[in-house]
């Protein structure tokens, strides 16, 4: 589904992601883990074609498609969710009518008619129910005065709605009280499907805990240098990420 090929990335021209390569299949969840500053959040934001990131080198795969290609917009239409990526507020817009129009367009552009006011209704109902989501959070202007952990399950709910191929989600360390590890693991969990595929981006080894990751990757200076399964996970939890950061500048 989506293949990464020596990718390099620099911001205002510093060069910060220096070579990832990382195969995802269809059906897996790949965990990106990592040291503060190792370029994490850097990835995920070009995968979403953030513009102020410049790819210097390497390609993106997805479904086929050369992803850097596309705009922020054709790469949400053709199924990457980011979380971060939907607007923080719209004054006066409620969430239930921005998501409408969202939804309508992804459906449009994979040649699907509009869903009605009644259907769309019935559509909400099954996913909210899917990510526990309270009613009530709905009639709310989009994200206005939401606490970090409704604001994590509108995401998450934004996701079940907008049913994306790929799903990437940066969580980044703060504000992810054990009440949003759950919503959002849980999401997480129940979307699984073997036709979607999600990348948790994570410093807070305890997300895994809940997500239970088919791969775990450690991401330092820009590069992944290290690739293994959940245990991996588990012996940074125990042992930090020292050992990593040791191993890997004395091979340079
Ligand atoms: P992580 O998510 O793993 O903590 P980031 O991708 O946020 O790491 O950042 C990677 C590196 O890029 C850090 O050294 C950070 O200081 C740098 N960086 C991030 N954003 C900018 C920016 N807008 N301008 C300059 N440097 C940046
Ligand atoms: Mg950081
Ligand atoms: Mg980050």
């Amino acid at each position: 589904m989506l293949s990464i090929k020596n990718l390099h990335a620099s911001i205002e021209g510093t060069p910060i992601l220096r070579g990832i390569n990382l195969e995802v299949k269809a059906g897996e969840v790949h965990a990106i883990m990592g040291p503060n500053g190792s370029g994490k959040s850097t990835l995920a934001s070009v995968l979403a074609g953030r513009e102020e990131y410049e790819v210097t080198e390497g390609e993106v795969i997805f479904k086929g498609i050369d992803l850097l290609e596309l705009s922020p917009e054709v790469r949400a239409r053709e199924g990457v969710f980011l979380a971060f990526q939907y607007p923080v507020e719209i004054p006066g817009v409620s969430s239930t009518n921005f998501l409408r129009t969202a939804v309508n367009q992804v459906r449009e552009y994979r040649g699907l008619d509009p869903l009605d006011a009644v259907k769309f209704l019935t559509l909400m109902k099954e996913k909210m129910k899917l990510v526990e989501i309270d009613q009530k959070l709905l009639s709310r202007s989009l994200n206005e005065g939401f606490s970090g952990g409704e604001k994590k399950r509108n995401e998450i709910f934004q996701m079940a709605m907008l049913d994306p191929t790929l799903s990437i989600l940066d969580e980044t360390d703060s504000g992810l009280d054990i009440d949003a590890l759950r919503i959002v693991s849980n999401g997480v969990n129940q979307l699984k499907s073997d036709k979607n595929a999600t990348i948790v981006v994570t410093h807070y080894q305890r997300l895994l805990d809940y997500i239970v990751p088919d791969f775990v990757h450690v991401l330092y200076n820009g590069r992944i240098v290290k690739s293994g399964t959940k245990e991996l996970a588990m012996e940074l939890e125990e042992k930090g990420y020292d050992w990593i950061k040791e191993e890997v500048d004395s091979k340079a």
